[in-house]
């Protein structure tokens, strides 16, 4: 568990993610992941200070948590970015949901009453491939979403 936030650590998150590799393979169920970076975060601890910042990090991860289905796991992957596995998910309904979250986000008023937006990276395991290279593709994307100017959804599902 991450202390900061209570959500689940990287470590958590990668057990998760080889379990649902193998439920996926085995079965042939979709799953699909978002991974997710707030936005020019350097600034809110720069204006309000690292307490204000961890206060951010809480909240949001508070908001996420209770906008996800029950069975959909949320931890923090490192620093001010977190990672969303949705078993059972195929894309559509993983770039529905993020695009879902970045608006909820967006129109969140957080402690700091800064606005506080995120970038989103979504992508969908595919039979065959491995970790690395989903969560390469997840990365992608996201970045992508950055570059393309912040506080928005980019999906990558090739194959
Ligand atoms: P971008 O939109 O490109 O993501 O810009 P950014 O400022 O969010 O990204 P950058 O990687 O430049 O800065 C991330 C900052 O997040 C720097 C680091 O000090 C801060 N940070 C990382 N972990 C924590 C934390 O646990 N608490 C606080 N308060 N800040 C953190
Ligand atoms: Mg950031
Ligand atoms: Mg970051």
């Amino acid at each position: 568990t991450d202390a900061l936030t209570g959500l689940l650590n990287r470590h958590a998150l990668y057990r998760v993610l080889e379990q649902e590799m193998e439920r996926s393979v085995r079965y042939g169920n979709p799953f699909s992941i978002i991974l997710f970076d707030v936005d020019h975060f350097k600034n809110i601890n720069d204006t309000h200070g690292h307490l204000a910042g961890d206060g951010v990090l809480k909240e949001l991860s508070g908001l996420v948590s209770g906008a996800i289905r029950q069975v959909d796991y949320l931890g923090r992957w490192g620093g001010e970015e977190f990672l969303l596995i949705l078993p059972n998910t195929d894309s559509e309904h993983a770039e529905t949901l993020a695009g879902r979250l970045c608006l909820m986000v967006k129109d969140n008023h957080f402690g700091t009453n800064e606005s506080v937006t995120a970038s989103f990276g979504v992508t969908i395991y595919c039979p065959g491939s491995n970790l690395e290279e989903m969560l390469h593709q997840a990365d992608s994307a996201m970045y992508q979403a950055k570059q393309n100017g912040r506080n928005q959804v980019v999906a990558i599902f090739n194959s």
